[in-house]
């Protein structure tokens, strides 16, 4: 797995990290946020309440927070943090006048990252930031790499099976539809063959970017789901959409116009790709939910089938008597 040099990607989220600086004392607000500024985007809460609620509107990179307030002292703010899945990376510094090392064993047990003394020194508390915004930058970078394909710079398998669920649930209880596309390059074994692995690696990155650039909204997920196949969750989207999203799939494909003259008698010697698709409402489908959203890829991998079968090139339709998923 490759990262970019912690510098690069530093320098270039550098300015957009962002901190949350909780105190009841603004005064003490203000003079953390003097000794901190230009190193992020700074924001404030006065309680710990509000903390939470700011953090969870916009998870910051960074949280200084006081650990003695009216309400939900640091400490508890912590604990709720670290107990919250889209929170849990977040590090927290919690600023104290305790000098005692069982107020830092309490801080740490409640998921702590560091400790900053009151009253506070602008160097160590420069210091201090900078090493954390560094160590998060560092794990936001790795994350996102552990979910990204080396190859296309789609989504892999993994994010695709992790959305596939959230999304599964999501839908399911906002009583909407969710759909999936599966896409495959017709004869692609035969490309390599011809052409060499290196420009089959270089024809995947452009059907994959083909895909993405064929994809329309934010929540729209296109991913490598392994080899030349490809996975694409819509959420929101009913049969129709995911029909016509996977025509605009395999037309945009066609229309980069990639030359495949192994393709075979028939072919129209660029490069294609066959696509299957599925869309259910999980609020009204068990087997979709016990399958945890599972189901949606085998009856699109179906109609994926039936494509292969009826010439390649184009997307797969149900047959007369529909399989469950496909109306
Ligand atoms: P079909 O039209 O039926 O899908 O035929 P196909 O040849 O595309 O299908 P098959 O499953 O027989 O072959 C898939 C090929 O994709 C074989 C494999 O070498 C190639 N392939 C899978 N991953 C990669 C990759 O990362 N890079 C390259 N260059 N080739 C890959
Ligand atoms: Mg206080
Ligand atoms: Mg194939
Ligand atoms: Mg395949």
């Amino acid at each position: 797995m490759r990262l970019p040099a912690p510098e690069t990607f530093l320098a270039e989220l550098g300015t957009r990290q962002s901190l949350l600086l909780v105190d009841d004392d603004a005064a003490s607000v203000q003079v953390l946020a003097r000794m901190l500024n230009g190193l992020g985007e700074l924001r404030f809460a006065l309680s710990g309440e509000d903390a939470l609620r700011l953090a969870r509107e916009s998870p910051p990179d960074l949280i200084l927070i006081d650990a003695e307030m009216p309400g939900l002292s640091g400490f508890e703010v912590c604990a709720a943090l670290h107990a919250d899945p889209l929170l849990t990376d977040v590090p927290v510094i919690i600023v104290t006048g305790h000098t005692e090392a069982a107020v830092e064993v309490a801080g740490f047990a409640a998921g702590a990252s560091d400790f900053i003394r009151k009253p506070p020194v602008a160097e160590v508390v420069a210091a201090r930031v900078r090493t954390q915004l560094r160590l998060k930058a560092l794990g936001d970078a790795l994350r996102a790499s552990a979910l990204t394909d080396g190859l296309t710079g789609l989504a892999n398998r993994r994010r695709f099976d992790q959305d596939l669920r959230v999304e599964c649930e999501r839908a399911r209880r906002s009583h909407e539809s969710l759909a999936l596309l599966m896409v495959d390059v017709d004869h692609f074994k035969r490309y390599n063959d011809r052409y060499g692995h290196v420009s089959g690696d270089a024809c995947l990155r452009q059907v994959g970017a083909a895909i993405r650039s064929a994809i329309r909204r934010p929540a729209d997920l296109a991913a490598r789901y392994g080899g030349e196949e490809f996975g694409v969750l819509l959420p929101q989207t009913d049969a129709d959409g995911a029909r016509a999203m996977a025509q605009r799939i395999v037309d945009a494909v066609a229309a980069l116009a990639l030359p495949h003259a192994g393709a075979g008698a028939g072919d129209r010697g660029i490069v294609s790709v066959s696509a299957g698709w599925a869309a259910a409402r999980p609020d009204q489908d068990a087997a979709v939910v016990a399958s945890r959203g599972e189901a949606l890829v085998e009856a699109a991998d179906r109609l994926l089938y039936a494509a292969k079968a009826a010439g390649r090139g184009r997307v797969g339709a149900p047959a007369p008597a529909a399989a469950p998923h496909q109306p």
